[in-house]
């Protein structure tokens, strides 16, 4: 097939790139634009190898090694050290160790031990650990091979007569073989398939995928292209039109309404899914999605289940379909059978785990649903942060292509229940999850920070989302705000996964902004905070403001309205509009609100700030009595932070030097000026030291985090010691 000849997958092999690239590289490259098409492969789904001649470190002579994606990573953005290299003699001669083992085949303890074998034939010290699908590429005599999880293939590979449409779409040019667990058993199934027939170019797996071969990389490439279009077209041949998933039952919904519907929702959901764990959703609604959750076919193939096993490691066997109708129905009646439904979804999953379990089986996981569909609504995924929530909505929508396709050109069936637990709980998945590192203290929460777009809000954010927070930077100015989030995602990167309708589709964090004097705009914040991350958890507000005062201490009155607008019922109506969404989602959390030293000390200077803060510090603890016992609510009282604080700009800093008698030259910088400030501030202090924005931020972290969870309606100074402002 020639290149402009490919409608079905994007043709993206570039001669001049790869031409510059050593063997190596060119693997990579060949992954990544392999890797960059949904229609070939999902993220996280499938893998390439080559076998390259190399020069061996220890003799010097020229071997053969097999350069194969290993464990983990994606194809599309893989790198070098993403592939393992193995030596080819010695992999090969794990052949004799397998067979001596007296019992060996599909599932055998020998099959398992062999993984940890691959280890000993690594070549040049790479610590890539090699993958489970190693077999498929080093058993396999040519020099490149490519295993890939098309939408069509699978289709094919899912559907009741498999072997015949193998058939059918690709005649004699690929051969198929049953679902069988990768390993190395499947290795060698597939080494005496191609020697029965050494012109195969590929094969079918059942199941599962699609795996193929040459002894040129660009030729291999090329192949894995046209197979997939073949079998792409095939399909759109017999396309259903309006007749697909047996035609629509229920009609859409428009975007606005669906939002609302949407927005009330997922807190309730969320605590409903999350009583285990807590999860962190993606709301994924496209064309075909609504095709599916509103047909009359929805309710049965959701039951079969997905079928891939990289799908369905995410998606788990199969997602809750609530069978509602967005027309006649009431908001009130979709809660009530959700609630029944989790109920049978949670009992199904464990008679599931009851029949299916082995001796040795790991204890059985969450038997809360990761997928949950609705009509009208959509697709909503949970996962244990945003990146995982992302790939199970792009594993469940790449399913429903699969179910398309295959109820389009024959009939789709799921994997048989034991052979998915047997997947599910694979020992060695569990080792694997073993391995993962503890979660932090803040996995699976959101944490919403006001203020994140300068001084302790900033400092508090970066602070959080290094204990595995996804954070909601809002800020009143837009652009401070997402110049926050994108230095968080920058640190942090976006994660894998490829879902998300608008926002929903975001990173670990997200700039929003919000003006916290105006209900409505603090409300709208949420409604967002919701459709990107499913739920709140923790808010921590920092936003505040002085307004420098006259020699008399006094400021105009419109000023002063404006003080206790953002200084106190600013932070009011951000715990008034929150209260809904926790009190829905039925979670324990936390509030910290940042008031000020200056609350509990009485001078002269600063009338507006000083009593809104006062305020504040009672708000807190009102607070504390109205939201518990879901909420605890804390008060941070920092003094006189000037680092980088937008609290202290130049006119303050000045008059307060002026004040204090500190001696200066206008011509100085800023920075230099508050420097200054914050050296006469240390010294009014027991501890002697300046106060930084990284001490502020220590504290807001901690009177969020779990270490003071006992702990509530408590105003804490961080103030560097101000006996004045000793609370009692
Ligand atoms: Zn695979």
């Amino acid at each position: 097939m020639k290149e402009n000849e490919f409608k079905q997958v994007n043709y993206l092999w570039d001669e001049q790139t790869a031409n510059q690239l050593d063997a190596v590289e060119r693997l990579r490259y060949r992954s990544n634009i392999l890797g960059a098409d949904q229609r070939i492969t999902n993220t996280g789904g499938g893998n390439t190898s080559s076998k390259v001649k190399m020069t061996d470190p220890l003799g010097g002579d020229e071997v053969d090694v097999l350069w194969v994606k290993g464990s983990g990573g994606d194809l599309r953005t893989s790198t070098r050290a993403n592939f393992a290299s193995l030596y080819m003699d010695k992999f090969l001669s794990l052949e004799n160790i397998y067979n001596k083992a007296e019992v060996k085949g599909v599932k055998t303890e020998i099959e398992d031990l062999m993984v940890d074998m691959y280890r000993h034939t690594t070549y040049g010290l790479n610590p890539a650990t090699s993958s489970i699908d190693t077999p498929l590429h080093g058993l396999i005599p040519f020099r490149h091979v490519d295993h890939m999880h098309p939408i069509s293939v699978i289709a094919i590979a899912a559907s009741k007569d498999q072997e015949r449409l193998t058939q059918a779409v690709f005649e004699e040019e690929v051969g198929w073989v049953p679902w069988q667990r990768p390993g190395f058993d499947l290795g060698l199934v597939m080494k005496e398939k191609l020697k029965q027939d050494p012109d195969l170019k590929g094969l079918v797996m059942g199941q599962h995928g699609l795996i193929n071969w040459a002894d040129d990389d660009k030729a291999c490439y090329e192949l894995t292209l046209s197979l997939i279009e073949k079998a792409a077209r095939y399909i759109e041949q017999h396309d259903k039109g309006d007749k697909t998933f047996g035609g629509q039952k229920y009609a859409a919904l428009d975007e606005k309404v669906r939002n609302e519907i949407l927005v009330k929702l997922l807190p309730k959901l969320r605590g409903m899914v999350s009583q285990v764990n807590r999860f962190i959703g993606t709301v994924h609604v496209t064309e075909s999605v609504l095709q599916f959750v509103n047909s009359a076919d929805a309710r049965r193939l959701a039951e079969i289940g997905t079928s891939c096993p990289d799908h369905f490691l995410r998606t788990k066997i199969k997602p809750l379909y609530v069978d509602w109708d967005p027309q006649k129905e009431s908001y009130d009646a979709l809660v009530e059978k959700l609630e029944t439904g989790l109920v049978a979804y949670r009992a199904d999953y464990v008679a599931y785990y009851e029949a299916c379990k082995h001796p040795n089986s790991p204890p059985m996981r969450d038997p809360n649903p990761t997928v949950i569909l609705i009509p009208g609504l959509g697709l909503i995924a949970w996962g244990k942060n945003k990146s995982e929530s992302r790939v199970t909505a792009e594993f469940y929508s790449l399913a429903i292509e699969v179910m398309r396709a295959s109820e389009a050109i024959s009939e789709y069936q799921g994997l048989p229940r034991q052979e998915a637990f047997d997947i599910e709980y694979w020992l060695l998945e569990e080792a694997k999850l073993k391995r993962m590192p503890s979660e932090k203290e803040f996995a699976r929460n959101v944490v919403v920070v006001i203020g994140a777009g300068s001084g302790i809000g900033k400092a508090t954010a970066h602070r959080v989302a290094k204990e595995g927070a996804h954070v909601v930077c809002a800020d009143l100015s837009e652009e401070a705000a997402r110049a926050t989030a994108q230095e968080l995602v920058d640190i942090y990167g976006v994660g894998i996964g490829v879902a998300g309708t608008g926002i929903s589709g975001c990173g670990p964090a997200i700039g929003l902004s919000v003006d916290i004097t105006k209900r409505e705009s603090v409300r709208a914040m949420f409604e967002n905070v919701l459709l990107v991350y499913g739920g709140v958890d923790n808010i921590i507000i920092t936003a505040g403001i002085f307004v420098s005062p006259d020699k008399q201490g006094y400021i105009p009155d419109d000023k002063w309205a404006l003080t206790y607008a953002i200084n106190v019922t600013g932070p009011y109506l951000v715990a008034d509009e929150a209260k809904k969404i926790w009190q829905a989602q039925g979670l324990r959390t936390s509030l910290v609100i940042t008031t000020s030293a200056n609350a509990a000390v009485a001078k002269q200077g600063s009338f507006a700030y000083d009593t809104s803060k006062a305020a504040a510090n009672h708000l807190v603890r009102e607070l504390a009595i109205e939201l518990s016992p879901l909420v605890r609510v804390n008060g941070l009282a920092p003094a006189t932070v000037v680092e980088g604080s937008s609290m202290f700009p130049r006119d303050r800093v000045i008059s307060s030097l002026t004040k204090y008698n500190i001696a200066f030259d206008e011509s100085e910088s800023t920075e230099s000026l508050r420097d200054k400030l914050a050296v006469f501030y240390a010294q009014r202090t027991l501890t002697k030291s300046p106060i930084t924005l990284a001490d502020q931020a220590e504290v807001a972290y901690l009177l969020s985090s779990s270490k003071f969870s006992k702990t509530t309606g408590q105003i804490i100074s961080v103030d560097g010691g101000l006996h004045e402002a000793f609370l009692r």
